[in-house]
């Protein structure tokens, strides 16, 4: 959550932090704000709404400086507004910090710091960190650098911070826990950014700040690292191999639109190098050196957060299914704080887009601490997730910039699809011919896909009947009963309308009190899943006058007669099937959202990498 962007080098630092900015914007975008550095002044701007309220804000300032940090912000202490908004200044408005995280222990520090006469401008917890640096120093007489780890020392919580000094125009001083930082090194400048997707487009050399580590950068002395414990430490350099046109709109008018059309690819993406169709083969290198672990392990434990939760849950039917072994599904949220019982025989494994998701990281730290296997699939490489694990899966997707999640679910499942058939066959449970059959069924998926999305015209007009109703209910049985919550929480997210998602016989057991002419329902009801029971459950809400979108088989003619629209897809076996059920939805919920004219790619009150607890 939020963006961090900074920059020191001989450039104009605005335009830079700006448009890092606005690649951010993704993150975090209630506020944004810019501290710049010139002529021994700091000039701090910042504007509650977008970067675009900030760029119009600072049309006629002084923005002229080779060296600055900006932020966008995603609230958790105080309110969104101009006051709250980042950089923060220190009581003597010598240093301006721009931070991503909680603070956890800010009321205490607070407090004290009150007591020795700091004032607070915002109600930020962020505010508090900076006064206590300041106070450090000068108390200690410490240089700033010093001072910064001696803070960090006694602070509880997540951080990832940049700290700009008017005594020092050549240098910014920054550190992270449990947030993410890149460094970017430019050939005779330095970029500072939450992702690499601002830094791309200056230089590709990039070094991944660790936990409890503090860099120093500055002009004339290079990188400099360290750890709060006063280690020192080399920078590891690495290359970054991400494309400026994969963090672009390319002629789409949103990211989900674009995210959406990508799945072909990305699905495609996702199994290259795995799935080998000729050779009769799926080979996961990642996990290789653990899959007799987990095929005689006592369960395997799924911890996620949202769309990756719903992943998660596809693939407890296809662990269970595929390869007999039995798995629990869990909110990482929910895992970390009821003391679960997990001992070395567990295997868990973590899903998330980002691999920076906070309660998902501190559910992997627990099952570590006592003695699991940890295995992760990410989308970020080198997000925390992937190096904390000791195994994992890349899903392969490409950077996903809309907040609502589209191709990362699909390429999550696909992952989970290959982790299944793959365990399956090796266990035994998959005999030749179906492993076979199976292989190529997956490797179907991606045309498929293509399929589907030719109909988004006819799913354009079916949304657009029920684009002013209050209610959606989304219903789905087996593998697409995850489908269904999936559908309905992509609605909530981007169109605003409630919506529910339930296992379609559930649906006796309460929801069908509200269904009348109101209410439409999105059924799932493909050839196979216990497609005889769906279909009954959509008389049942035919009976009640309910309207009914049913996404079908294509060729099916008896939900036909039934439903008020059918959306078709192309036939698959059941445990691929979420890969083709979920692309309708996916659509169903964009349209709605864009002729409610919501603004699809930042939804109100999310963010895209919940960093935060
Ligand atoms: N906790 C800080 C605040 O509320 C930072 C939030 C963020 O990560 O944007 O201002």
């Amino acid at each position: 959550m939020c963006g961090i962007v900074a920059y020191v080098g001989h450039h104009d630092a605005f335009p830079i932090l700006i448009k890092g900015l606005q690649r951010l914007e993704y993150r975090g975008y209630d506020s944004a704000g810019v501290a710049m550095l010139s002529n021994g002044e700091i000039n701090l701007y910042k504007k509650k709404g977008k970067v675009s309220d900030l760029l119009e804000f600072t049309k006629d300032k002084d923005v002229t400086g080779n060296i600055g940090i900006g932020h966008t912000r995603w609230a958790t202490h105080g309110p969104p507004n101009d006051v709250n908004a980042h950089p923060h200044f220190s009581e003597n408005k010598k240093l301006a910090i721009i931070h991503n995280g909680i603070i956890e222990n800010y009321a205490s520090l607070k407090a004290e710091l009150i007591k020795r006469g700091h004032h607070f401008e915002s109600e930020t917890d962020t505010e508090v960190l900076i006064h206590l640096i300041e106070d450090i120093q000068e108390k200690t007489g410490k240089d700033l650098f010093e001072a910064v780890r001696i803070a960090l020392g006694e602070v509880i919580g997540a951080y990832a911070i940049v700290i700009l000094s008017k005594d020092d125009p050549h240098t910014l001083i920054a550190a992270k826990k449990s947030s993410p930082m890149v460094i970017g090194i430019g050939e005779d400048d330095f970029y500072i950014a939450s992702d690499a997707t601002p830094i791309i487009e200056y230089t590709k050399n990039v070094v991944y700040l660790e936990d409890e580590e503090i860099a120093r950068i500055d002009l004339k002395d290079g990188l400099k690292l360290k750890t709060i414990k006063n280690e020192k430490i080399e920078p590891y350099i690495q290359e970054l191999e991400l494309q400026l046109e994969a963090i672009e709109k390319g002629g789409y008018d949103h990211f989900m639109l674009k995210e959406i059309y990508e799945q072909p690819r990305s699905v495609q993406d996702c199994m290259r190098g795995r799935l080998n169709i000729r050779k009769g083969t799926v080979a996961l290198g990642g996990i290789k050196d653990y899959e007799n672990k987990i095929l005689n392990a006592n369960r395997i434990i799924i911890v996620a957060c949202g769309t990756s939760w719903h992943a998660g849950l596809v693939g407890e039917y296809l662990f269970e299914d595929l390869a007999r072994i039995p798995v629990e599904v869990e909110y990482a949220s929910e895992f970390r704080y009821r003391n679960p019982i997990i001992n070395e025989n567990d295997v868990v494994i973590a899903i998330s887009q980002s691999g920076e998701t906070a309660d998902t990281i501190a559910a992997l730290e627990l099952a570590k601490s006592k003695g699991a296997t940890i295995l992760g699939v990410c989308n970020v490489v080198g997000s925390t997730i992937s190096r904390i694990t000791d195994a994992g899966v890349y899903t392969h997707a490409g950077p996903e910039i809309g907040v609502a999640s589209t191709k990362a679910f699909t390429a999550q499942v696909t992952v989970l699809c290959l982790m299944a058939l793959r365990l399956g066959h090796l266990k035994g449970v998959i005999n030749e011919s179906d492993f076979h059959r199976l292989l190529i069924e997956l490797s179907s998926v991606p045309e498929k896909i293509e399929n589907v999305l030719e109909n988004a015209e006819y799913i354009k007009e079916v949304s657009a009947k029920y684009k002013d109703v209050s209610n959606f209910l989304y219903l789905g049985r087996g593998y697409n009963f995850p489908v269904a919550l999936e559908g309905a929480l992509k609605l909530k997210e981007i169109s605003y309308i409630h919506a529910e998602g339930y296992p379609a016989a559930e649906m006796k057991h309460g929801p069908i009190a509200l269904i009348d002419e109101d209410m439409p329902v999105i059924v799932i009801a493909t050839k196979k899943g216990n497609y005889e029971k769906v279909v009954s459950n959509i008389q049942e809400v035919k009976a009640r006058n309910g309207k009914v979108i049913a996404i079908v088989t294509k060729g099916d003619e008896t939900v036909k007669k039934m439903a008020d629209y059918v959306i078709e897809i192309p036939e698959i076996v059941e445990p691929w099937s979420p890969l083709l059920t979920v692309i309708p939805l996916q659509l169903v919920s964009y349209y709605i959202a864009v002729m409610r004219g919501c603004n699809v790619d930042q939804p109100r009150n999310l963010a895209k990498s919940v960093t935060v607890e």
